[in-house]
């Protein structure tokens, strides 16, 4: 399809607009009006096009292979027609060491929509809460995504079968806030041309009053073998190298003809992972003059988030040529082996060679990856992640910042002004305030979780993200006894969990395996210890979870967590920090944000990621646990709060280092240490 012509850019307007999107006097006219996007202002969508168009304004591409959006929590549009039951949320269930409870009853978020299902987990939330906070900040960008028809895998458990994953349907063309385009881009592959739908996804900002489109590619459509529309069914699908592969031509090589097809004047495209490598490929092939690839990697962007050398895709070039016509195999093979006689490709490789701007995101994932691969360690930096505030605080929380305006000043425009929580430390009612505002959520909790009779004045523990094995998301059960022995000795417990693992993770299945004979073996001790675990984690859950537990539970082996971001949330609710030290806690340790335990990387080899070290971190996690559970049942007894307890200084200091750990402050860095430099 042709490029939008020069003389529209200045000018494009809401009748441009709508005729790009395919079909919308039938199913969009009334969503989409001069006014109105869904229920929100239009201006901010028409203006991000112009500015994209703009040949003056600078412009940013951000490549990511999952987009954890969260509209179900956060800014959610409005569908002028009823929205079909798929796209709802189904309930949820539980199981628990409460079985009656299980089999009569569910989880019931009546009316809440199904979040946007193209993402998996940490790095999609990452992705979403990244292009919100640009869409605060008012940058020229445009996301590029792909549109999981199929989105990730619907999560069962079976008793004494664990986790059996199920299909996901949903209905993109009745999802509020997302349109399909007339426009459509093609990729030759060795299989014939592969035809990509586009579709556009807008983010707002907290205001309303910017927004950034995601353009999400899909190649379900008519025109493709049947074969072929299918691959972007399920996100991660990795059962054959085949998906694999096709699914990374479709993000890098699919993702820059999308940007083309558009006529965005793009100057630095950001890769938020390996997966969008191939963006480099299709760059160097349409390059007139392939001397000027070396200006081109000025452009080039990489944020690397794993952390072990096995987790990075490698393909091999025999694979790669099956897909590929021969000039982008070739390419690829000048770009990605890491050495001249390698058979296969590797795309962290291929980012590290060809992006002259690199980012870890976290220090001390920073220093790993500069461990891994020293010959790049001189364009290695680290940005530290964050979370999105406007997604991630309570209301409560919200609501007890304003009512210390004062102090706070405009922390919603500001966040870094959560830093001034530490000068009230001293102030009597602020400290009631902070715990107060805790129990309001608290009781969120346990009223949504009423019928398993959770109790508000019993310490709850959370852990929920993914299920992987150095996550290590049973080791609060593998010393169950000294637990159940706090539980009678010190004070009664719940703990909640959630998390799905990869359909083709067997380790991480067999984890979930383990968490459901442990719980089913707590049956007896349901008096002391409660333990729950809610299937088909999702955004929704992530933020209820994390700000309504007493102790945010974080135990990764390390140094294998690159970052994290779930603490970060849990941290701006107040919520304590009982976790190892690795990812981002190593830069918050010090500031006494709940407690650290277990097993310290030193260095300066990376480890065995296979060695889980559950003995001696089990038992060091249940020394801690004690201590906590004492201080817990110091602090809140029979409804009172001790309001001199260190629990409560605690929960200040993780409120101050919010201030920090935020998508703002990350997306700054980005913009200054970063952007800046690529469009320059
Ligand atoms: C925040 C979040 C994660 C990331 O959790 P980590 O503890 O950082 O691994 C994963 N999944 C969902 C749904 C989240 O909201």
């Amino acid at each position: 399809m042709s490029q939008i012509p020069a003389t529209t850019q200045q000018s494009f307007g809401y009748e441009d607009f709508i005729a790009s999107i395919d079909g919308f006097e039938a199913n969009y006219s009334k969503d989409i009006t001069p006014e109105y996007y869904f229920g929100f202002p239009i201006g901010p969508v028409l203006e991000v096009e112009r500015n994209l168009l703009s040949r003056t304004i600078k412009s940013i591409a951000y490549f990511s292979m999952e987009f954890g959006i969260a509209p179900s929590i956060y800014n959610s549009f409005r569908l002028n027609r009823p929205i079909p039951e798929q796209n709802q949320f189904f309930s949820h269930e539980v199981f628990s060491n409460y079985w009656l409870c299980d089999y009569l009853f569910k989880v019931q978020t009546t009316g809440r929509m199904l979040d946007i299902p193209i993402y998996g987990g940490g790095l999609g939330v990452l992705a979403g809460d990244t292009m919100k906070s640009i869409a605060d900040s008012g940058l020229a960008v445009a996301g590029i995504g792909i549109l999981w028809n199929k989105g990730y895998f619907k999560q069962k458990f079976w008793y004494k079968h664990g986790q059996i994953p199920e299909t996901l349907t949903w209905d993109p063309y009745n999802y509020p806030g997302l349109v399909p385009l007339k426009d459509f881009v093609t990729i030759d592959t060795k299989e014939g041309p592969l035809h990509l739908r586009l579709w556009k996804y807008y983010v707002y900002s907290y205001d309303k009053s910017k927004a950034c489109p995601i353009i999400l590619l899909d190649s379900n459509c008519e025109q493709n073998d049947p074969r072929l529309r299918k691959l972007t069914d399920q996100l991660y699908r990795s059962d054959e190298v085949w998906w694999k592969i096709f699914q990374r031509v479709i993000l890098g090589i699919g993702g820059m003809k999308a940007l083309k097809n558009r006529g965005y004047n793009i100057d630095c495209y950001h890769l938020n992972e390996g997966h969008a490598a191939l963006a480099l490929v299709e760059k160097y092939v349409h390059l007139q003059d392939k001397d000027m690839m070396a200006e081109c990697r000025r452009h080039f962007i990489y944020t690397c988030h794993t952390p072990v050398a096995a987790g990075h895709d490698r393909f091999r070039i025999e694979d790669v040529a099956q897909i590929l016509p021969d000039e982008y195999t070739r390419a690829c093979q000048m770009f990605g082996r890491e050495t001249e006689d390698s058979s296969q490709i590797n795309l962290t490789f291929m980012c590290l060679n060809n992006c002259d701007q690199v980012n870890a995101v976290a220090q001390k994932h920073g220093e790993i990856t500069r461990l891994q691969f020293p010959e790049f360690s001189s364009k290695i930096q680290a940005i530290t992640n964050g979370v999105h505030i406007h997604t991630w605080l309570s209301e409560s929380y919200a609501r007890l910042f304003d009512r210390y305006q004062d102090v706070f000043g405009d922390w919603r425009k500001y966040p870094e002004n959560l830093a001034k929580a530490g000068d009230l430390r001293g102030d009597e009612q602020f400290r009631k305030e902070v715990f107060e505002a805790h129990l309001a959520n608290k009781r969120n909790l346990t009223g949504l979780l009423g019928r398993w009779k959770l109790k508000e004045d019993v310490l709850t523990i959370g852990w929920a993200r993914r299920i992987a094995g150095y996550k290590r998301p049973a080791l609060i059960f593998h010393n169950i006894q000294e637990i159940l022995k706090i539980a009678y000795e010190v004070g009664p417990l719940q703990i909640i969990l959630s998390g799905k693992a990869h359909p083709n993770d067997d380790i991480g299945a067999a984890h979930i395996d383990d968490i459901l004979d442990h719980i089913d073996q707590l049956n007896a001790h349901r008096k002391v210890i409660k333990v729950l675990i809610l299937e088909n984690y999702d955004t929704y859950f992530g933020k209820l979870l994390t700000n309504s537990v007493d102790v945010w539970l974080n135990n990764p082996l390390p140094p294998f967590e690159a970052s994290g971001t779930s603490g970060m949330k849990a941290i701006l609710n107040g919520v304590v920090q009982l976790t190892t030290l690795d990812g981002w806690v190593v830069e918050a340790a010090d500031h006494d944000i709940g407690w650290v335990f277990g097993y310290r990387h030193m260095g300066p080899e990376v480890g065995d990621e296979k060695n889980l070290r559950l003995d001696e971190d089990a038992a060091a996690l249940c020394r801690v646990l004690r201590d906590v559970t004492a201080l817990y049942y110091r602090t809140y007894k029979e409804l009172r709060v001790d309001t001199q307890s260190p629990w409560i200084d605690k929960m200040i200091n993780c409120v101050q280092q919010a201030a920090f750990f935020n998508t703002q402050r990350m997306v700054g860095e980005y913009n200054s240490r970063m952007w800046a430099r690529a469009l320059a």
